[in-house]
């Protein structure tokens, strides 16, 4: 990487798949652009594993759907079941969309992919810079690292997650819920006999609710609420999880766990996205349930808008765009987190209502436009 510049036209704080996407419209428009990440090497973990046919129908702008596209699985249907019994078949191959998928492929592989196409188009990213402090005056913003260095630049991008520094140092609030009492268990396992594979399975059964989803390497992503989610799951716990809220007829024996963790739900979104030259993208500005698999998808869809904005308030001085971008994003991100919030709910009714939300979801999903509208708010293409 070549030497850290110490003025450029964007500074992109913050290598996760957000960054990495906005410094990669910006690079392709033909401006100066520097990301820095506190992390020496960028994470190496599946995380996000989903990637919706709206995001990669914006990715396009910068080149690298069809790459992406090409190194998941392409799962064309979710669906709900109880135990055997499927509930509810959401079609995401009937879209009208070039990506008529949801599309299964772990987070290290996609900010892979991004920063593969940000170094084709001449950036990267500077490795490790901590970003401690900030100043802006009109004509532009000062970033201190904890390097020592500083850092001139027209606008900064928060692109540094959901504890984001520079978020807290422009002033933004970031209010909404804590966490909500709810832990969840998550193990990318490998299995002994096949599941589906190109399927995502969310089962609604007695126990509590399991998502079961294929990953391209073959392994499968195991997702459940439970009392008490263990700092990592092991095979047996894994495999309980499967014999008590999986597939009824079949036993499928888990092998191994390849990555395991748990985590707990917050809801906020930041009270604004911009405070002058500082805009906020990603977790920096928006976090919330994962249930439907909508947070780094988000995040995604920032990034080709807020990098559009941003190439004409650089180009022409039109700071609108970047006011439409605050508004137009925010607004999509109450939508999302209201949609994540009621998935959960729904997932993790309690025990006594279960049975009669599998009924009524069962008749519900009779109704084509149910099914449909599902496939469109679960894929964002109804948010078009
Ligand atoms: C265990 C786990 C499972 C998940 N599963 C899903 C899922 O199934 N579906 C889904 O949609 N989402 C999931 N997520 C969330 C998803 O990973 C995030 O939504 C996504 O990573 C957000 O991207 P981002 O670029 O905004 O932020 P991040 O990926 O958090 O990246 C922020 C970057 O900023 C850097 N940084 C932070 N502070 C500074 C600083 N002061 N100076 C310089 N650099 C800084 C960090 O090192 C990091 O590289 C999961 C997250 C975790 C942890």
């Amino acid at each position: 990487m070549s030497e850290l510049p110490g003025r450029t036209d964007v500074l992109v704080v913050g290598a996760g798949p957000v960054g990495l996407a906005v410094a990669a419209s910006l690079a392709g428009d033909g401006h100066d652009v520097t990301v820095v990440d506190r992390q020496a090497t960028g994470a190496n973990t599946s995380r996000a594993a989903v990637v919706h046919a709206r995001t990669l129908e914006m990715l396009e702008r910068i080149g690298v759907s069809r790459r992406l596209a090409g190194l998941g699985i392409q799962a064309s249907q979710f669906s709900i079941r109880d135990g055997d019994r499927e509930l509810v078949p959401v079609r995401f191959d009937r879209l009208k969309t070039d990506y008529p998928y949801t599309l299964m492929v772990p987070q290290n592989i996609t900010e892979q992919v991004l920063l593969d196409r940000l170094e084709e188009l001449g950036g990267g990213v500077h490795r490790p810079y901590v970003a401690t402090g900030l100043s802006q005056t009109t004509e532009g913003v000062e970033v201190a690292l904890g390097s020592g260095d500083t850092i001139r630049a027209q606008y900064v991008v928060a692109a540094d997650g959901m504890n984001s520094n520079i978020r807290d140092l422009a002033g933004l609030g970031y209010d909404g819920n804590g966490a909500l009492p709810l832990s969840f268990t998550l193990a990318d396992v490998r299995v002994d006999l096949s599941l589906p594979a190109n399927q995502v399975l969310l089962f609604f059964s007695k126990p509590g609710m399991l998502v079961v989803a294929p990953l391209p390497d073959g392994s499968f992503r195991l997702v459940a609420e439970v009392d008490d989610a263990p700092e990592q799951p092991d095979v047996a716990y894994a495999q309980r999880l499967l014999d008590t809220r999986g597939p009824r007829r079949t036993r499928v024996n888990v092998s191994e766990v390849i990555w395991g963790s748990r985590f707990r739900i917050h809801e906020r979104v930041a009270d604004e996205y911009r405070s002058g030259r500082v805009l906020l993208a990603g977790d920096a500005a928006h976090t919330h349930s994962p249930a439907g698999g909508q947070g780094m998808n988000l995040g995604l869809r920032d990034a080709i808008t807020l990098g559009e904005a941003l190439s004409v308030a650089l180009r022409e001085g039109r700071e609108d765009k970047l006011d439409e971008y605050a508004a137009s994003c925010r607004e999509e991100a109450l939508h999302v987190v209201a949609l994540a919030h009621r998935l959960t709910r729904l997932a993790t009714a309690p025990p006594a209502v279960r049975p009669l939300r599998n009924v009524v979801l069962r008749l519900l999903a009779k109704v084509p436009a149910v099914r449909r509208g599902l496939a469109e708010q679960l894929s964002a293409i109804g948010h078009r």
